[in-house]
This record gives C-alpha cells, structure tokens and sequence, in this order.
C-alpha cells in the first residue's frame, strides 16, 4: 500500500497509508506531532499491519521520540483501530474526550472483527486483541493542555459527530486537528445513532473562537482557511435546515417523502442509509425547536 508522510506545520506529520485503495473513500490520517522534548500522536487508522509499520518506521526516522500520549477524536474504527499496538511500541497514555472513553473501549473489539477481512485472525484472535487493547489511559478535559516542549496541545470537547468528539489545537502552529468532525472533502455524517446535529452546529461555532490557521482533518487534504470553512460548513447545515423545514410545511411529512423530495431519486444507493440519518438527525433538533413535529419514519 502506498505510504505517504507531508510535513503541514513545523513539527507535524501528516501520515497516510493506502489512499486510493478503495475507491471514494479516503483513508484516515494520522498525524505525529514532534515538540523539542516529546512528541504526541493523533489518531491510529485502522490498525492494519501495512499502517502500524508505516507509523512506526517514520517515527523511528524521527529519532523516535518520547510519545507523551496517542489521542484519539473520537470511537469510530478508522481512528481506533491501531491505539493498542501503537501504545506497545512506542509507549504513551492513550487518550481520549470524557465522554467517549466508554464508547471507545465496547468498540475497540468491533474495530479488529472489521479488520478481519484483512487480517484473517482467529476468534481467540481478536478476543485477545480486544483484551489487550481495551483500555483507556486517561481522559482529557474541555481546554486541557498537552506540553510538549515549545508545542503545546489544547483539547477542545466537540460533540456532534460523536457525543465525546475531541478536536485538538496546536497553538503554536496554529493547526485545528479535527478528526471527522470536518473532513478535507466530503461531508460529515451525523447519525442519530452517534450524534447530534444540534451539537454539531454549535461545535463549530465554537471553533469560530479560536485561533486555527489551518485544519488538519480525520481524512482528506488539508484545509488552509479555518474559519470560512467553518462558515461555509455552519452555513450548509442550517440551509439544509430551512430546506426540510420548508418541505414538511408542503406536505412532506414522512422521512422517505423528504429523502425523496431533497435528493430526488439522485443519490447512489449505498449512500442511502446515510442520508436517511443525517435527515432523521436534522428533524429531532428541529423537533427539539418546535419548528416540525410528528414525521413519519422518524423513529426507525
Ligand atoms: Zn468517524
């Protein structure tokens, strides 16, 4: 698989393995962030072998650091998956948001059970695995800090996406780690299952005050202007907002009515269950306003 490191600030490492392996979908980044005493890094991939080895041999050509700590945004099995077998190498707590330490450890066993198609371990396989990679080491609080030696990492709680999402900012390079919460192409999904669309707004509002020169995304290319895409991405949601708001008043009074009304039967089927969320994910903060009320299909 191809390998590619980019240096985005001084210091961070932008590292990803096998894009464009699977078409449309881009594979997580993981970055190594590298102070003058230690270093941290920021989400784990998968956890296949081609990527722990690609992290770990870049690493080691950095002089392999000290690693105070391996944050992870948030649950999801492309930025889990690799945690446990980063933190035997290379040492350092593994950390997450407050409220997605619990979530994180009930998934990280669903996160190597996807890995199997790759891997082909055994059930006694992936129960060990589980085991050995269940815990947390530490959860981090709303604008606590990580100093690294003239690099200092602030944690800032950004629900939405997940309910524990983390986004961590450098602030000396002034560089927005944003895992899903914003992608470098495509659009977030907010599921009600995992989400919440009211959240999510309001975390990027919230990510309005601070000072991000540059988005270093969960996937995808970089993004070199914090603060319009934040707009632009504020400004997406609340139009897609007025527009559902808009259809129940004309009638559109069913999840599906809607679907079909916003996409127009142009939607490729994979991507259908998604959309579906995302919609049922806008109607309960609008349920929430008062703005619509009893739409079918809400509830499954
Ligand atoms: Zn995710």
């Amino acid at each position: 698989m191809e390998t590619s490191v980019t240096e985005i600030a001084a210091g961070v490492f932008q590292m990803v393995v096998g894009e464009g392996a699977h078409d449309g979908v881009y594979a997580p980044n993981v970055y190594l962030v590298v102070g003058s005493e230690r270093a941290a890094i920021i989400d784990t991939a998968y956890g296949r072998d081609e990527e722990v080895e690609a992290y770990l041999e870049f690493w080691r050509s950095v002089g392999a650091p000290e690693v105070a700590a391996i944050v992870l945004t948030h649950r999801h099995g492309d930025h889990i998956g690799g945690a446990a077998r980063l933190r035997e190498a290379m040492g350092g707590d593994v950390v997450c948001g407050v409220d997605e330490r619990e979530a994180i450890e009930s998934e990280f066993s669903a996160s190597r059970m996807a890995d199997a198609p790759y891997q082909r371990v055994s059930d006694a396989a992936i129960e060990r695995d589980s085991i050995e990679g269940l815990s947390v080491d530490a959860t981090v609080g709303d604008g606590a800090t990580l100093a690294l030696g003239g690099a200092t990492l602030e944690f800032i709680h950004t629900p939405g996406h997940t309910l524990g999402s983390l986004c961590i900012l450098h602030r000396d390079a002034g560089a927005l780690f944003s895992g899903d919460m914003i992608l470098g192409t495509g659009t977030t999904v907010i599921s009600p299952e995992h989400g919440d669309m009211a959240a999510y707004i309001e975390s990027m509002r919230k990510l309005l005050g601070y000072d991000a020169r540059l988005i270093a995304p969960g996937h995808g290319p970089v993004i070199e202007t914090p603060q319009a895409k934040l707009n632009e991405l504020i400004t997406h949601r609340l139009a897609r907002e007025e527009q559902i708001v808009a259809l129940v008043e004309a009638g559109n009074r069913s999840v599906d009515a809607l679907l079909e009304a916003i996409y127009a039967g142009n939607i490729h089927p994979q991507l259908m269950e998604t959309a579906r969320s995302q919609i049922r994910a806008h109607i309960i903060k609008l349920e929430a306003e008062g703005r619509v009320a009893n739409i079918d299909g809400q509830d499954g």
